[in-house]
């Protein structure tokens, strides 16, 4: 793009000396510097970009209409549930009542909040099956740690303390090992069958060898292919009579919304994604909300503080020693509590479930009518999302052949056409992964539009290889040399740490 105030950076737009905004002269004395001791007062100016504001305002107003999200076009992203925010929940957020607060409010003033906090535990709770939702943690893998914290708590209260194993299939998503690496718990990796499905004999043999060990099992269901694990049943008996938990990541409730629950196939300890699901932003890396849910008999662990009812239907928050500890500052992410709560009651009980029928649907759409240009490994009925493996051989996908058309290359083409990419190279199953998720919120002539992209792109692939090799051909920028742009990262950091920007 040729725009001058966003091709720039806002440091190399900078003028010495020139002002954008300025604050009145200090008509005091400078009275906090002065009692900063020495050694910390700064020696020279901050380097900070010297600019008028209406330069400011077009660099930036240029780098957002860069931006791509929900807002400006289809967002296949797998395995993250990017459905569309509806704007009823932002303009609920900015009521003056839920604005004007303060969380170290005492408790009779903020009654109707805590009544807020209170409805959507039990709507989540409801909704899974479970006895007892918190909504403090901050995201989903934050979620993951408080549950498996929770389950740890659970276990050393029981004396048990040499339960240190966590059973988590080789198709779990990252944050799984990752949350269980930081709680101090060792992983053990349970296989897939080739139906991407976990190997309940697989699961058998590590019971039988670490059985007293296993504080719990990880499960995503549906699993990352998108897949219904049918051994649940089995596996959550299994695992309950070596005296291990069941873990639920719900981070993608959306195709079970209404149609069943975790709680009632056996599972103890769960997270919910409320940036997923119930349509609250993602935001860059945040702002998240993972509630946890847990069974009858596991609330009292639940982290602190928590928000309970009275006899008399007054609500008050309280600390209880039988807790984990907590996790959070206050009650957690209080706005994309609020934003979730919106959505809830605006689909309300009948509607709930045409969300995870619908999303479904439109997995199941895509995928059938995609088939025949890309490879579908798993054959079937999926949930929710599904993954194919690289395009097909007859438009020129090959993993034997180093030139063939690569996913890499399908996705980058597909930002020429004005879409976000899909999620690539996850999960690991297979070489060429492609993973396609809808959600319900997309209408059937953007599905169609999607799926004609993606047919072309196909064909393109049988008549041109190299455009897709090349691709991307139309975005701002163009495709990266990964490993020079490694090497540069390196330059740069190591500059600016010299420079001490
Ligand atoms: C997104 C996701 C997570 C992690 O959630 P964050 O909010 O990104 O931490 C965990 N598990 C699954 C299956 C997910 O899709």
């Amino acid at each position: 793009m040729n725009n001058v105030y966003y091709s720039k950076l806002i440091f190399e737009l900078s003028q010495p000396g020139r002002i954008g905004y300025s604050l009145p002269k200090l008509d005091v004395e400078g009275h906090c510097i002065c009692q900063l001791p020495e050694g910390m007062k700064r020696q020279d100016d901050p380097k900070l970009p010297e600019c008028d504001e209406l330069t400011v305002v077009r660099h930036y107003t240029n780098a957002s209409n860069n931006n791509f999200g929900v807002d400006t076009g289809f967002y296949p992203l797998g395995s993250c549930t990017m459905k569309y925010n509806p704007k009823l929940n932002e303009e609920v957020t900015q009521l003056p009542a839920f604005q004007h607060t303060h969380p170290l409010q005492p408790a009779e003033t903020v009654q109707g909040l805590l009544a807020l906090y209170d409805n959507v535990q039990r709507i989540l709770a409801e909704v899974t099956g479970l006895s007892r939702f918190t909504l403090n943690p901050f995201a989903g893998a934050h979620g993951e740690l408080t549950g498996l914290m929770t389950i740890r708590t659970y276990h050393e209260r029981r004396g048990d303390t040499q339960r240190t194993k966590v059973l988590i299939p080789d198709s779990a998503h990252g944050t799984n090992p990752a949350s269980a690496a930081v709680c101090g718990l060792e992983v053990v990796e349970v296989k897939s069958l080739p139906d991407g499905t976990v190997d309940v004999e697989d699961l058998k043999a590590l019971i039988d060898k670490h059985g007293a060990e296993v504080a719990a099992m990880m499960m995503t269901n549906p699993n990352t292919l998108g897949i219904f694990e049918r051994q649940i049943p089995v596996i959550a008996k299994l695992v309950h009579d070596c005296g291990g938990l069941m873990y639920y990541d719900g981070a993608n409730l959306n195709p079970m919304l209404g149609v069943c629950r975790p709680g009632d196939m056996g599972f103890d300890v769960m997270h919910i994604n409320l940036h997923k699901t119930f349509s609250t932003p993602h935001g860059g890396g945040g702002p998240g909300s993972g509630p946890i849910g847990v069974r009858k008999g596991m609330e009292e662990y639940l982290p602190n503080p928590q928000v309970k009812q009275r006899e008399d239907s007054t609500y008050y928050i309280m600390c209880n020693d039988e807790a984990l500890g907590s996790v959070s500052a206050f009650l957690g992410n209080y706005g994309i509590v609020i934003r979730a709560y919106a959505y809830l009651l605006s689909l309300g009980r009948e509607n709930i479930a045409m969300a995870g029928k619908l999303s479904v649907l439109n997995a199941n759409y895509i995928k059938e009518q995609l088939k025949a240009y890309y490879k579908l490994p798993i054959e079937g009925l999926c949930k929710h999302e599904f993954v194919f493996d690289g395009m097909r051989e007859e438009y020129g996908g090959d993993h034997h052949d180093e030139d063939s058309v690569k996913t890499l290359d399908v996705a980058k083409r597909l930002l020429d056409y004005g879409y976000h990419a899909p999620t690539i190279y996850f999960p690991l199953l297979f070489h060429e992964a492609l993973m396609i998720e809808p959600t319900e919120t997309e209408s059937k002539e953007t599905l169609d539009a999607f799926i004609d992209v993606m047919k072309r792109i196909a064909e393109e692939a049988k008549a041109d290889r190299q455009l897709l090799k090349t691709a991307p051909h139309h975005t701002p920028v163009r495709r990266l040399d990964d490993v020079l742009a490694v090497k540069a990262a390196q330059f740069t950091f190591r500059d600016l740490q010299a420079s001490e920007v």
